[in-house]
């Protein structure tokens, strides 16, 4: 990559160079960006590990940016959660993703089994005060049934949250839609306060996918494991790993009795057509 606007980082780290260029320069487009629909949103598979089966998909949102290219949500979702615009964006996200959701139902996608879309949630959502009377009119307007969807809060979002935060995903737990408590394992919540929290799903996070990575698998990353399926299975709640990508991986984890699983070895995130060549 050569120099750009003479800024001595791009000879060392093209890659630091951009992220520098740009993190003002996104901030500042974010708004004509999702005026302009330059979002866009992937889908990857979740697969059941009993059978194979797809049980539904998880949106990820990209930006089409007209200059730098695809930029992943890494780029921008802390830029758009500091600016607050992860509200009208996070907002975008669900409406499209529910509407798309419904038209895999519509096509018979997941055979008798409805599949189940599950949407990404930033604190700022979290602690908006129309999400849930917002998420309820989406499900309405396309008719996707509560229980298909599932929002994902990351575990750090989550721990920080005091019962009166938590309360809209206590009363969208109570209406049938899924809560996931994602990248769990990162953070630091204790077991324990699992009670206090409106989850229906542990999302493992991709850390522990690499402990099995190795053959054979380190033993005390298999314990871990299986000590929280155990305790994840005795609160009810199901389990879906992420960031697998190994033949090997999968195998372990569905002996160690996880429910669901998503990486690349299933298939990477793609756009929606693409979704029903991975049944
Ligand atoms: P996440 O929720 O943990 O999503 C999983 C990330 O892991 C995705 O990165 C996905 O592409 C990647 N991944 C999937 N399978 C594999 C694998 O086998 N190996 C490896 N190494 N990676 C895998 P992505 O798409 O770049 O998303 C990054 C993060 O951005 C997401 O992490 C999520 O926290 C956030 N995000 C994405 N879309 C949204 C959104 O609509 N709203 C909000 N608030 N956050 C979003
Ligand atoms: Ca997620
Ligand atoms: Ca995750
Ligand atoms: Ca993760």
């Amino acid at each position: 990559a050569k120099a750009d606007g003479g800024n001595r980082y791009a000879l060392a780290d093209p890659d630091s160079d951009a992220r520098a260029i740009s993190r003002h320069h996104l901030t500042h487009h974010l708004p004509a960006a999702l005026k302009g629909s330059e979002f866009f949103i992937e889908y990857q598979p979740l697969i059941r590990m009993e059978d194979g089966s797809l049980e539904g998909a998880e949106a990820l949102v990209r930006w089409s940016h007209p200059r730098h290219g695809v930029l992943g949500p890494d780029r921008f979702i802390p830029l758009a959660e500091h600016t607050g615009l992860i509200v009208p964006l996070g907002r975008w996200v669900l409406r499209e993703s529910v509407r798309q959701a419904c038209e895999w139902q519509v096509q018979g996608i997941g055979g008798s089994r409805p599949l189940r879309l599950n949407v990404n949630l930033s604190p700022r959502q979290l602690n908006h005060p129309d999400l849930v009377e917002e998420t309820v009119s989406v499900l309405d307007e396309f008719g996707l049934p509560p229980g298909s969807l599932c929002l994902e809060i990351t575990e750090s979002a989550m721990v920080r949250a005091d019962d009166h935060e938590l309360k809209p995903l206590r009363q969208l737990a109570d209406l049938g839609v899924g809560i996931a408590l994602d990248d769990f394992g990162t953070g630091y919540s204790n077991l324990a306060s699992l009670r206090r929290l409106p989850v229906t799903t542990l999302k493992l996070d991709r850390s522990f996918s690499e402990g099995l990575q190795q053959h054979p698998a380190d033993p005390v990353d298999m314990k871990i494991v299986e000590g929280i399926v155990s305790l994840a299975h005795a609160l009810e709640l199901s389990v879906t790993v992420e960031g697998v990508e190994t033949c090997n991986q999968a195998e372990r984890l569905r002996e160690l009795g996880c429910d669901s699983a998503q990486g690349w070895y299933y298939a990477r995130p793609g756009p929606p057509e693409r979704l029903p060549e991975a049944v």
